[in-house]
């Protein structure tokens, strides 16, 4: 029986991993529940460039949709795939029923050259926005043609249309060459027919709305979720960086640094993360996007802080 979930003032979305081990599937049952009690918007799962989750991606996000009246979202990426590939994880996904997508370019192997063949098929975000589009409408096609006697045409369930994401860089992509670049990959996201970008973690509000504000300036007219992590731990936010490229963020940094213990350094995370969230709602941003690393608690934690989501009981957060 899917849990009813309550509308709240101010949009806001998860996203969580799928387990890297079976054992791993119950806990995050439970995290889902506590999550769609919450009453977001959507929850979206990631999945591992090259493929490497696809199977356990899936089973994540079916088991949203079976179990909560929560869209489930389902990251792609493809990198490294062919056309054919690539075509045959999207028409899986729809066979699912998923109708929800962040439209992924995924980072290739550390130390592969751009151009090398083995990158596959589709060069970037943008291709793959259109290669889902182009999927849904061959099948939607496929399903309405009513040839009676014909196994299989009406087999197949078309999904509504289908809503596609993709990712969006407030202090650039870690390979742009310039500030531009990431602006220009947003519009080229955007006129492949991608609905709405999520953001990359960033550490102060203004980084994420002076990107808005540039990104509009050029034509983006799509709307830009802001995507919040709440970094909890110093070693959790050095790992981020890692990845990022970002540079250190001083002031949270050194506060995270100083915390005399682990409950103390989670404290100085929710709220870094609440006043985050709280300034680019304020800035006007549509609502937030929020990096649950498969725990419900502090995310929840974020939410109550900065007074998104009222409905929110102190036993539901336990925080
Ligand atoms: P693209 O936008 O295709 O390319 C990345 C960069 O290349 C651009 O920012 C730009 O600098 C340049 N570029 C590309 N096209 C153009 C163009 N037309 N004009 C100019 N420049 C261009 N990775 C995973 O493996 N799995 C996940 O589940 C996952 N989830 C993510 C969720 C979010 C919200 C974000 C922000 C990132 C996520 N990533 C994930 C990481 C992502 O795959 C990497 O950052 C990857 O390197 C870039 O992917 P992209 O879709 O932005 O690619």
């Amino acid at each position: 029986m899917p849990i009813e979930t309550p509308a709240p003032a101010v949009p806001f979305s998860f996203e969580i991993y799928p387990p890297r081990h079976p054992e791993g599937m119950p806990a995050l049952r439970e995290t889902i529940g506590h999550l769609a009690a919450a009453g977001p918007q959507f929850i979206s799962v990631t999945f591992g460039a090259g493929g490497s989750t696809t199977d356990r991606s899936l089973e994540v996000l079916t088991h949203i949709l079976r179990t909560t009246s929560v869209p489930p979202l389902a990251h792609l990426t493809c990198v490294g795939s062919t056309y054919a590939d690539a075509t045959h994880v999207i028409r899986t996904f729809l066979d699912a029923g998923i109708t929800r997508f962040l439209a992924l370019r995924g980072d290739p192997p550390v130390g592969a050259i751009e151009g090398e063949p083995f990158l596959g098929d589709l060069e970037s975000a943008a291709q793959l926005v259109q290669l889902i589009d182009r999927v849904q409408a061959e099948r939607a096609a496929y399903a309405e043609r009513d040839i009676p006697g014909v196994p299989g045409a009406a087999s197949v369930v078309a999904p509504t249309k289908v809503e596609i994401s993709v990712a969006a860089f407030p202090n650039g992509h870690p390979r742009s060459r310039h500030r531009f670049e990431d602006i220009d990959a947003l519009l080229a996201k955007q006129a492949a027919g991608a609905r709405s970008a999520i953001t990359q973690l960033f550490f102060r509000a203004e980084e994420y709305l002076d990107f808005v504000g540039r990104a509009r300036a050029e034509g983006v007219t799509i709307p830009i979720l802001p995507g919040i992590m709440p970094l909890t731990s110093p070693s959790r936010l050095r790992r981020v960086l890692e990845l990022t490229g970002d540079p250190r963020p001083t002031e949270f940094a050194d506060a995270l640094e100083r915390a005399s213990d682990a409950a103390t350094a989670r404290r100085i995370g929710i709220a870094h993360a609440s006043s985050l969230a709280r300034d680019v709602v304020s800035g006007g941003a549509p609502g937030i996007h929020l990096y649950a690393f498969n725990n419900h608690e502090t995310v929840l934690a974020v939410l109550r802080d900065a007074d998104l989501a009222p409905h929110l009981t102190t036993q539901e957060i336990s925080a």
